[in-house]
This record gives structure tokens, sequence and C-alpha cells, in this order.
């Protein structure tokens, strides 16, 4: 497995890679892997001769800097696990590598004054307007900064991402429509443990007893599923509500019932062809999301 922290020699070894037709495969991450991410390098090598993973902890995508600050580096098990998964090539830049002064600057600057609007990229229009960018202003802004850099300095055939974040997911394929650019994303399926939590690196900073409590939020994604052909949505939504309540450890910070491409809420399930169940909540300190597609 070759690993690179600089854009130029990643760029050498890929030129290599393309002049010899290799189909390249790219996979973003921001380290602190699992077996969801994992399942993204296996998905990717069952299509493409190369994959490319990126290890990055993305500064301009958190809103609080806390929260950059404990979130979980673990790059020797890393290391480990992608070398398992049979890796090609892993990409680990320096944040001065990926962002000027400038930009970093202009990030702060938006923070301090709340001024998330200014210097977006492009504009989502209603996809970033709800959920996550409601809870977390000015993510997906830095999400779309650092996809589309990522994008462009790889080039892959082929980009994965998790359903695990799914407004993420939606927000990618609008940038690379908008942008234009030659890649196609393909969506890879949540990876849950045996209790059905979804993994995610966050759930390494719950505690043994946050821990315990944690598969009642995909219990209650299960129980949308379950209950929405006989349900009202707002009667499913109230269950949630109702059930997180007798957790005192568990903080709603929303769930709801959307239409799976404008990610609009939805009041009737005759509104959509397609709906999906989302929910965050604060388990302690640590903040988790999860989603189930209810039908498509
Ligand atoms: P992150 O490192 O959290 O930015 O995630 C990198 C990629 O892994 C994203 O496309 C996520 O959606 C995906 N991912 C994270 N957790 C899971 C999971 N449990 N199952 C599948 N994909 C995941």
């Amino acid at each position: 497995m070759l690993i690179f922290t600089s854009t130029a020699s990643l760029q050498t070894q890929l030129n290599n890679f393309k002049q010899n037709g290799k189909k390249i495969g790219f996979v973003p991450t921001m380290g602190a892997l699992h077996q969801g991410h994992i399942s993204l390098i296996t998905n990717t090598l069952k299509d493409c001769d190369v994959v490319i993973c990126s290890i990055f902890v993305n500064p301009t995508q958190f809103n609080d800097i806390r929260d950059l600050e404990k979130y979980p580096r673990t790059w020797n098990e890393d290391i480990r696990l992608l070398e398992i998964a049979k890796c090609t090539v892993v990409f680990a830049p320096t944040i001065s590598e990926m962002y000027t002064e400038q930009e970093l600057a202009l990030k702060q600057q938006h923070i301090e004054d709340k001024s998330w609007a200014l210097g977006k990229p492009i504009d989502f229009g209603i996809l970033d307007k709800v959920m996550e960018e409601i809870q977390r202003p000015g993510h997906f802004n830095g999400m779309a900064q650092i996809v589309t850099k990522l994008l462009r300095i790889v080039e892959p055939d082929i980009a994965y991402f998790g359903q695990k974040d799914f407004q993420q997911l939606a927000i990618v394929r609008s940038l690379v429509k908008q942008l234009s650019l030659p890649v196609e994303i393909i969506a890879c399926d949540i990876v849950r443990e045996k209790d059905g939590l979804a993994m995610s690196s966050r759930n390494t900073r719950l505690s043994v007893k946050e821990r315990a409590f944690a598969p009642a939020i995909s219990k209650c994604l299960f129980k949308i599923k379950e209950l929405a052909s006989i349900k009202t949505v707002i009667a499913l939504k109230n269950i949630v509500i109702d059930d997180l309540k007798q957790i005192p450890e568990i903080t709603l910070e929303y769930v709801e019932i959307v239409d799976a491409l404008t990610l609009q809420s939805i009041t009737d399930f005759k509104q959509t062809k397609s709906a999906v169940a989302c929910i965050a909540v604060k388990l302690g300190e640590v903040r988790l999301i999860d989603n189930v597609i209810l039908y498509s």
C-alpha cells in the first residue's frame, strides 16, 4: 500500500495508473476507520483496479472547535485496516496542503459572524436547508469544499460514499452535477454493529453506559419502517419522541421522515415515491446520526 501526504506525489502515481488504463475508485474519509469505511473499500475493489482512500479530518466542516479537537485520530490502526482490506493508495494530506491561509481565515470569520452563506462554493437549494444544516450551520459548505478539492486532485472514475450520511450523499450528488465533475457517485449500505447501532468513528467516544443506550437510536428507525404502512407520519415521529424520552441520556435533535430525493419533510406517505427516516441525537457529549430507507 502506498501512502502519500503531498498532492504532487499522489498525482504522479495516479497518472501512472491512469496511463496504464487502471480504473480508479476513491473513498474519502476522516480516518478513525471502522468496518463501515472498510465496506466502501471492499465495494470499490469490486468495480475498480485501484482504490485511493483519503484520510483528512477536514477543519472547515466543523463548526464547533471542541468537536474537531475531540475527533478520534487512530492513524496506526487505520493503516492496519486498510492494508488488510487491500487498499492501494492512502492520501493523507496536511491542512496546509489542502487549504490556503485565506480559506481558513474565511471559515473562522464565518464561525464568528455566522455568515454561513458567504463564500459558498455552490448553492444546494433546498438540500442544505434542512436536518444537519440546521444543527450544524456551515457544515455542508465545508464538506463540499473538501470533497470538491479531493475529487479534483484524484479525478477518480468512481467515488464511494456511505448512505449513513444520507444528506451528505444527496449534496455530493448535487455538487458533482452542478460542477460537471466527471465522476460517478456510488452509495453504499450502512454497516451496523450486531445490536443495530450504525458504525461511526464517534462511537468510540461513548462511555460504557452510553454505548448500552445507543442501540435505541436504530431501534426507533426500524420501528418506523415496521409501522410505516399502518401509521401516519406524525404518529411515527411521536412514537420516536416518546420512546426516546424514556432515556434521559439521549437528547433528540431531530427525527424527520423525508422525500429521499429532495430531503423535504413529508406529512403523508402519499407525497413521495421514496421515503427515508433520519435521526440525530446527542448521547452524552457525542452527536450521532442514522437513517433507514423506508421505501424507494
Ligand atoms: P467519515 O470518515 O465519517 O467522513 O466517513 C467517510 C465515509 O464513510 C462516508 O462516505 C460515510 O458515509 C461512510 N460511512 C461512515 N460510517 C459508515 C457506516 N456505518 N456504513 C457505511 N458507510 C459509512
